[in-house]
């Protein structure tokens, strides 16, 4: 379990980072990058992994790294495919904490063992999320409770980082009462505990089956008081209604993908596509600005925390009306040229 001297100094952190994420609109605040691609498992729903790809070489992450903290990046989480797989992750973890910024994982959980867990302690990780979708495994997934509950005991016994749980409902999962089963059981464990909404398999806004929306409030109140705070959104998504919202991908939240280019998150992959090498303020700047047209049906819950800080500054515009203005920015540029 966190030591209560590292759970004050990561909150006294967490303030000042959102403090500066408060008073300036122009770092980012969370990037996820990817050291792998590989994955240990094939989730049914998953279109995040491979089978076959290698790590990226530790010098290669290092220099991501380096120029993410040079953009003024808070907070790195280290994600994939499973990144429990990297042979060098300690090293990349360790270097974000070098850089000065918090270091979180997201993780299957399969490969926790004491060892592993206390090289992760001396390395300096900060925050773990570990996704769990149900209790027995099935076709769909192995994320399941009964085949982590060993290795969620030797977190519980040896790390020192927080960890979270996170379990989700809807999107047709079979049992929805295990998401608070779930819950129940990272809380008795002294993690924190999340849950998310997930459209249906079609990626359709429908609202969830009053059983399910029952479960969802129960699993609400056994969890983190301040992400459920923070994620009203998720009220509207149970509905089945869109939600209005800036979502500031590409600038304060980026992915950052095995072949080291940014997009806007792990759905909409392609866009903008650019080296993170070459990554500009410009870049970031057009990015902040640009009105996403997935919001209203988003459920990328790190995404929505991230777009709070600015939510009620700075109206976007859509990508059309942006690339217009910049073509008549051009264009006016060229008669002045021209005269
Ligand atoms: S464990 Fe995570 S990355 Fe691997 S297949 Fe499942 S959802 Fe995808
Ligand atoms: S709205 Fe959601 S899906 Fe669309 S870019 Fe933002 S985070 Fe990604």
């Amino acid at each position: 379990m966190i030591k209560k001297s590292t759970f004050l100094k990561l909150k006294l952190r967490e303030a000042s980072f959102i403090t500066r994420g408060l008073l300036s609109s122009r770092h980012p605040v969370l990037a996820h990058l990817i050291p792998m691609r590989r994955c240990n498992l094939a989730c049914g729903y998953c279109n995040e992994y491979d089978h076959s790809s290698s790590p990226i070489p530790l010098d290669v992450m290092k220099a991501r790294i380096d120029k993410l903290a040079s953009l003024g990046t808070s907070i790195i989480t280290i994600s994939g495919g499973e990144p429990m797989m990297h042979p060098e992750l300690d090293e990349v973890i360790r270097h974000i904490r070098v850089c000065g910024m918090i270091a979180g994982l997201i993780s299957n959980g399969y490969y926790f063992t004491p060892d592993r867990i206390r090289r992760l302690n001396q390395a300096g990780l900060e925050y773990l999320q570990i996704s769990i979708d149900n209790v027995e495994p099935d076709e769909v997934s192995r994320k399941s409770l009964r085949v982590l509950e060993k290795k969620l005991r030797y977190l519980a016994e040896h790390a020192d980082f927080h960890i979270n749980i996170n379990s989700v409902i809807g999107g047709g999962i079979k049992n929805p009462q295990d998401a608070l089963v779930v819950a129940k059981r990272a809380v008795e464990l002294g993690f924190s505990s999340t849950v998310g909404v997930i459209h249906d398999g079609d990626g359709t806004l429908k609202p969830l089956s009053p059983k399910e929306k029952e479960i969802f409030q129960q699993v609400k109140k056994v969890g983190n008081k301040d992400h459920a705070r923070l994620n009203w959104f998720q009220d509207s998504i149970a509905e089945g209604k869109p939600y209005n919202w800036r979502c500031r991908a590409g600038a304060r939240y980026l992915y950052i993908c095995e072949e080291g280019l940014v997009h806007w998150c792990s759905q909409q992959r392609g866009y903008p596509g650019i080296p993170l090498a070459e990554y500009s303020m410009d870049d970031f700047d057009r990015e902040y600005n640009t009105e996403k047209w997935c919001a209203p049906t988003c459920t990328l819950q790190c995404v929505h925390q991230v777009g709070i800080l600015d939510n009620w500054r700075d109206p976007q515009k859509s990508a059309a009306q942006i690339a217009k203005e910049q073509e008549q920015k051009e264009k006016l540029g060229q008669m002045v040229g021209a005269d």
